[in-house]
């Protein structure tokens, strides 16, 4: 078959594999010859701090893939620096004549790929991959665009038709030069500390991860509130990193059978919802997306706030999610909307902080998520609880932790504390008290969110 052009070049930003890849499938049909290349964005790096768990986690996943890579002859073309221009010196360095990437919905991700298409004089394709039904493809009978769940999941689920897999392209240019993302000297390059992330990079483990969870999925509905089962399939990062794609964790669990497996997908469509959310409200990242939820008058201290993100707010529950954050990167769902529900709710501190403490903190980061979670804890999104539903910490700790065994492992000064006691213990050397009264502030509360009740 004819190729249309000799090099295309597939920039990987979120999608670390060679297999079920949309932009290098296309790659491989239309060119001679595919060269990969993953550029390290100094404009994001240098907003992290130097203890970011993710850049671990990105450097082992591009290791695995480069391993990939080299098995098939080829090598995964690095480099560091501002991603437009990098990309443009990549292009001009091998000759390359189409660049060929997968879309990322994310604001500035929009902005980066504006300007790549403006930059660049030789043509750019771009593909669906990260979602399974992206911007207007789920749209209401009237064409309209879903603001509630429900609808919108059943709309989703009667478009699934079969879902394809893209092979993986064999005409991959030889690579010649001398730098390897396999060097150590890449954290110190960077500028980030050398150490191992929580959870262990690349696809192997995400495969991994996908073959244990066949055990738990049928159970999933059951076993998927308790934190301390720890019986969700811990996937998020490898699908946040496209380690694996969305079409085989869609694959895995459907046609669904059981309850658990029923719920597991529902939980993957949230995830392309709240992408559709960001796409139809691109302001979400600065304003609430329902406007009379930005007139609230935030009451909460800045030192309660630090309470809340060091982990020290005499809340167990809170306290031992927020602790489990900050020294793995992870949180289980059901904490991170006791946690969110907590800091704008008990602590009424202005959710957008939250959020971006949680961009700052969680392995799994995602734009969409984070920001869908964060408006569904506030009340301020779409389909989210309504402002009078308060989250009480002891009965979600008493529901959710029963035993206390989730706290403990996370707040290590109760660890002889038994429950009930250890849900709401009574003064305790070592451990701080409530800093703030959850009855009295639960009023406020719903004193300070009144006003988005008034007509203006
Ligand atoms: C305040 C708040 C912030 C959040 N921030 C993020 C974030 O930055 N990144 C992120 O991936 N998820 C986020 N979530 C959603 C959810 O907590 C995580 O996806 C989940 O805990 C990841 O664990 P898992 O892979 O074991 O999930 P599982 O329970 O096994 O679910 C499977 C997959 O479905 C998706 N998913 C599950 N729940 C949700 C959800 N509520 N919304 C969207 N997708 C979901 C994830 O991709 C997940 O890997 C947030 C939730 C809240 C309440």
């Amino acid at each position: 078959m004819n190729k249309m052009y000799k090099k295309g070049l597939v920039w990987c930003r979120r999608d670390y594999r060679l297999q079920d890849h949309h932009a290098l499938f296309l790659a491989g049909q239309h060119c001679e010859n595919v060269v990969v290349c993953f550029i390290f964005d100094t404009n994001i790096l240098s907003h992290l701090d130097t203890t970011d768990q993710r850049i671990a986690f990105i450097i082992e996943s591009l290791r695995e893939l480069d391993d990939d890579l080299r098995g098939m002859g080829s090598k995964l073309v690095i480099r560091v620096g501002d991603p437009v221009e990098k990309c443009t010196e990549i292009i001009t360095q091998f000759g390359i004549d189409a660049l060929y990437f997968n879309r990322d919905y994310e604001p500035y991700a929009l902005t980066r790929d504006q300007k790549i298409h403006n930059s660049v004089s030789i043509p750019v394709h771009t593909c669906k991959d990260s979602v399974i039904f992206e911007k207007d493809e789920v749209l209401t009978q009237k064409g309209a665009y879903y603001t509630v769940f429900t609808p919108y999941k059943n709309k989703w689920l009667s478009l699934l038709g079969k879902l394809p897999t893209f092979s993986t392209p064999t005409n991959f240019l030889p690579i010649s030069e001398e730098s390897s993302i396999h060097e150590n000297r890449w954290f110190d390059l960077l500028g980030f500390d050398k150490k191992h992330p929580f959870l262990p990079g690349g696809r192997s483990q995400a495969l991994r991860s996908l073959n244990q969870f066949t055990q738990w999925l049928d159970a999933y509905d059951e076993h998927r509130d308790f934190p301390h089962l720890n019986r969700t399939s811990n996937l998020s990062v490898y699908l946040r990193f496209g380690c694996v794609s969305i079409r085989e964790m869609v694959k895995f669990c459907s046609p669904a059978k059981s309850k658990g497996a029923m719920i597991w997908l529902s939980e993957l469509i949230w995830r392309d919802f709240y992408q559709m959310i960001c796409h139809t409200h691109p302001n979400c990242n600065t304003k609430a997306i329902k406007p009379e939820y930005d007139r609230i008058q935030w009451l909460g201290s800045s030192e309660d706030f630090e309470a809340w993100c060091n982990g020290q707010t005499g809340y167990p529950i809170v306290d031992a999610a927020m602790r489990q954050l900050n020294t793995t990167g992870m949180m289980h769902n059901r904490c991170r909307m006791i946690v969110a529900s907590f800091l704008c709710k008990t602590l009424l501190v202005d959710w957008r902080k939250g959020e971006a403490y949680f961009a700052k903190k969680l392995l799994d980061f995602d734009f969409a998520s984070n920001n869908g979670g964060w408006a569904w804890a506030s009340s301020s999104g779409c389909d989210a609880q309504p402002y009078f539903r308060i989250f009480n910490p002891y009965t979600q700790s008493q529901k959710f932790d029963s035993n206390g065994d989730y706290i403990r492992q996370y707040c290590t000064e109760l660890s002889t504390i038994a429950a009930p006691l250890i849900h709401q213990p009574a003064e305790l050397p070592g451990y701080p008290t409530p800093i703030v009264d959850y009855a009295i502030n639960r009023q406020r509360a719903l004193d300070m969110y009144a006003v988005v009740k008034q007509k203006v």
